[in-house]
C-alpha cells in the first residue's frame, strides 16, 4: 500500500485507513486546563514539541463485499496540507462513484469538508454522488438550527465561525442524500454507530465486529493520545466537556475490557492501536495493528 494508507481485516471486513492530511494547532487548544508543568513533562516524555500539535486526519474505508463505506471525509482542499482523500481512495482502487455510504462521526470541518466538491464554488456538489450520508439526527439539528451555540468550545472566535459556516454549507449541499439516525444503528452488516456525545451533541463512535474480531472507532472522543493517559484533561474542541469526558471513559473502558482494536481520527497515523488500563489511572496507547 502507498504511504498514507494502511490495510487490515476485522474478520471479513476489509478496512483501510487513509490519510487526508494534517494540520497543526497550538498545544493549548488540546489541553486548555492541564497544569503547565505536568503537560510539559508529558509532552517531553513522548518526544513531542511543546508549542504545537501536529494533528493528522485519518479516514476509514470499510469494504464489506457488498458495501463501500467511508467514515469521515477529511477537511478537503480548504488547507494546503489536507485534501488527499480522493487520491488515497484511488490508490486503494476506489473511485468516488463506488462509495455507497459515507458516515460522519460529527459535522466538524475536518470530518465533512471533503464530502463536498467545491471545484465550482457557485455550484458545489456531493463529492460521492452515489452515497447516502449517514449522521446523527441530533448533530444535523444542532448545526442547521437558526442559532448554533458554540460557547462551550475553548477556541478562538474565527475557529468557531469557520466550524459553523462549513457545517451549514456542506450539509446544505448534501441535504438530499442525508440519512439521519436517532439511536444505535447497524449501518451496514458488521458496522454499528453508537451515540458518543460530548465532543459535539450528536457525535458518533463506530463499532466494527466480524467473526469475533472487533474494532472501536472513537471518532473524536479522544483527539490526542495524552487524553488517554490523562483522561481528566479537557480538550478545547469538546463542546460539552463533562459529557465528553464521560463518553471517553465509557468507550475506553469497553475497548480495554473487550480487548478491542481502537481507532481515533486524530491519533498519529495509522491511527489504530490498542488501549490498556494503567495502574496509575487512565489508559496506555500502543499504536499499530
Ligand atoms: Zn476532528
Amino acid at each position: 500500500m502507498p504511504a498514507g494508507s494502511h490495510r487490515f481485516q476485522v474478520g471479513t471486513l476489509c478496512c483501510t485507513v487513509l490519510s487526508d492530511g494534517y494540520v497543526d494547532h497550538p498545544t493549548s487548544w488540546y489541553f486548555p486546563d492541564a497544569g503547565r508543568l505536568e503537560l510539559e513533562r508529558a509532552l517531553q516524555s513522548h518526544g513531542l514539541p511543546q508549542e504545537r500539535v501536529l494533528c493528522p486526519y485519518t479516514c476509514l474505508l470499510v469494504e464489506t463485499g457488498r458495501h463501500v463505506v467511508l467514515a469521515d471525509t477529511g477537511l478537503g482542499t480548504a488547507s494546503s496540507t489536507s485534501g488527499a482523500i480522493l487520491a488515497r481512495l484511488e490508490m486503494a482502487g476506489i473511485r468516488r462513484q463506488d462509495v455507497d455510504t459515507v458516515i460522519f462521526t460529527h459535522a466538524h470541518p475536518d470530518h465533512l469538508g471533503g464530502a463536498v466538491d467545491m471545484r465550482n464554488p457557485r455550484a458545489p456538489l456531493p463529492m460521492f454522488p452515489n452515497a447516502s450520508y449517514v449522521m446523527s439526527e441530533t448533530e444535523w439539528g444542532f448545526w442547521t438550527a437558526d442559532r448554533v451555540d458554540l460557547h462551550g468550545l475553548r477556541l478562538g472566535g474565527d475557529v468557531k465561525a469557520d466550524m459553523q459556516s462549513t457545517a451549514r454549507r456542506c450539509l446544505r449541499v448534501l441535504r438530499h442524500q442525508v440519512e439521519l439516525i436517532d439511536r444505535e444503528t447497524e449501518i451496514v452488516p458488521g458496522l454499528r454507530a453508537l451515540a458518543a456525545p460530548g465532543h459535539t451533541p450528536g457525535h458518533l463512535a463506530l463499532l466494527l465486529a466480524s467473526e469475533g474480531r472487533q474494532m472501536l472507532h472513537l471518532g473524536d472522543a479522544a483527539v490526542h493520545p495524552l487524553h488517554l493517559e490523562h483522561p481528566e484533561w479537557q480538550n478545547g474542541f469538546d463542546l460539552l466537556p463533562d459529557r465528553a469526558l464521560a463518553t471517553r471513559r465509557a468507550l475506553l473502558e469497553r475497548a480495554a475490557a473487550e480487548e478491542m482494536r481502537v481507532m481515533a481520527f486524530h491519533f498519529p497515523f495509522p491511527s489504530v492501536g490498542r488501549v490498556a488500563a494503567r495502574a496509575e489511572g487512565g489508559w496506555e496507547w500502543t499504536p499499530g495493528w
